[in-house]
C-alpha cells in the first residue's frame, strides 16, 4: 500500500453500461472473491501484476530484445520458435520489473498505477464536461470497497462536486463499511452470482451469506438510491430455474425490482495469457442466446424488470 494512494488498474472514459447516462469507469484494484470466469484477472490482487502480450512483442519481427538484455534475473528465454518467454513464476515476484521501463511497445508492463485522489478526480472532471444528461462516475473492480479509505476519499470529492455516483460491487464487504460507503452511491449494480451458498463458494472461492445479507440491509433501508442486481450468467452453474427462482423469491422478499443478466463472454482469455496463467473458463462457450432470453422470461412473468447483456434502462 502507498500512503494516501490507491490502485486504479484502468479508467475508462464514455461508457454507456455501466449506470445512467455515458460515464467515466474507474477500475480499484483488489477482490475477495475470486470467480472463476473473471475478465479481469489483472485487477484480483491489490498489488501490481506483471503482464507480458505475446502480440504485441517486437521480437520477432525487429529482434528487439530490450528486455533480454535488461532482466537482472534470467527470467526470459530464447528457444528457436521465434518468441521470447518469460518465466512469469519469476516475473511475478520481481522486485524491479526493469524490463518494463525497457520495453517501449508495452508488450511489458505492469497492470495499475498507485493514484492520488488529486489525480483520479482529475480524470473524472476532465471527462464530466461530455457526459450526457444523468451520467457521471462508476466505480468498479476488482472489488472497489476493498480500497474503502480511497473510495470514501473519491465518493466525497465526487458529491462534493456534485458528480452522480454509481458502483459496480460484490458487495462481500463489512456491513460497516458497506452502510458508509453506501450513503455516498445513487446507483448500484450488485452481483447476485448463486442462491446457495455452498454453490457460490464453489465457484468464487466464498459464500453468499455477507453478500446476500448486505443487499437485504441496504435494500430495507430507506436508502434514496437505485439498486439493480446483477447476474453473470454462467451455464451449468447458476443458469437453472431452481436457481432464478430462489433469486425472485430473494428480490420480492426484499422488494427488489430490477435485475440485470450478463451473458459469459470469453473476454478475459487474453489477459489470463498475458499473466501466464490457463484461464479456466478457456473452453466455455458464450451463454447462448436462448437462455438469456428464457431467464428473462422468468424475471418478467414475475414482475422484476431485467435488461439483458449491457441495456439498462
Ligand atoms: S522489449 Fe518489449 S517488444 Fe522488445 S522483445 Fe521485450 S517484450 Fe518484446
Ligand atoms: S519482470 Fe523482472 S524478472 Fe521478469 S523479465 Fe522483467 S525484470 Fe526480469
Amino acid at each position: 500500500m502507498k500512503e494516501g494512494q490507491g490502485l486504479v488498474f484502468d479508467i475508462q472514459s464514455f461508457s454507456v453500461h455501466d449506470g445512467p447516462g455515458s460515464r467515466t469507469l474507474v477500475f480499484l484494484s483488489g477482490c475477495p472473491l475470486r470467480c472463476q470466469w473473471c475478465s479481469n484477472p489483472e485487477g484480483l490482487e491489490l498489488r501490481q501484476r506483471f503482464l507480458f502480450s505475446q502480440a504485441k512483442c517486437k521480437y520477432d519481427k525487429t529482434n528487439c530484445k530490450r528486455c533480454l538484455k535488461a532482466c537482472p534475473h534470467g527470467a526470459i528465454s530464447q528457444n528457436g520458435d521465434g518468441k521470447l518467454h518469460f518465466d512469469m513464476a519469476v516475473c511475478d515476484t520481481c522486485q524491479s520489473h526493469v524490463c518494463v521501463d525497457h520495453c517501449i511497445y508495452e508488450a511489458a508492463r505492469l497492470s495499475g498505477k498507485w493514484m492520488t485522489v488529486d489525480e483520479v478526480m482529475k480524470a473524472i472532471l476532465r471527462d464530466s464536461q461530455f457526459w450526457s444528461q444523468g451520467g457521471g462516475v462508476t466505480f468498479s473492480g476488482g472489488e472497489a470497497t476493498l480500497q474503502k479509505d480511497f473510495l470514501l476519499r473519491l465518493l466525497r470529492r465526487c458529491k462534493e462536486s456534485s458528480v452522480h455516483r454509481a458502483i459496480e460491487t460484490t458487495a462481500h464487504t463489512s456491513p460497516k463499511d458497506f452502510q458508509e460507503i453506501f450513503s455516498f452511491i445513487d446507483f448500484a449494480l450488485i452481483d447476485c452470482k448463486h442462491m446457495d451458498s455452498a454453490r457460490h463458494k464453489e465457484k468464487t472461492g466464498v459464500g453468499n451469506e455477507l453478500i446476500l445479507s448486505n443487499i437485504a440491509t441496504l435494500a430495507n433501508s430507506g436508502w434514496k438510491g437505485r439498486l439493480v442486481l446483477r447476474i453473470p450468467v454462467i451455464e451449468g452453474f447458476n443458469d437453472d430455474e431452481a436457481n432464478i427462482m430462489n433469486v425472485i423469491g430473494f428480490m420480492n422478499a426484499n422488494k427488489l425490482f430490477e435485475v440485470n443478466i450478463l451473458p459469459f463472454h470469453r473476454l478475459g482469455d487474453s489477459k489470463w495469457s498475458q499473466l501466464g496463467r490457463d484461464y479456466p473458463y478457456k473452453a466455455f462457450e458464450p451463454t447462448p442466446k436462448d437462455t438469456m432470453r428464457g431467464i428473462q422470461d422468468l424475471f418478467l412473468d414475475h414482475g422484476i424488470a431485467c435488461y439483458v447483456d449491457e441495456e439498462l434502462a
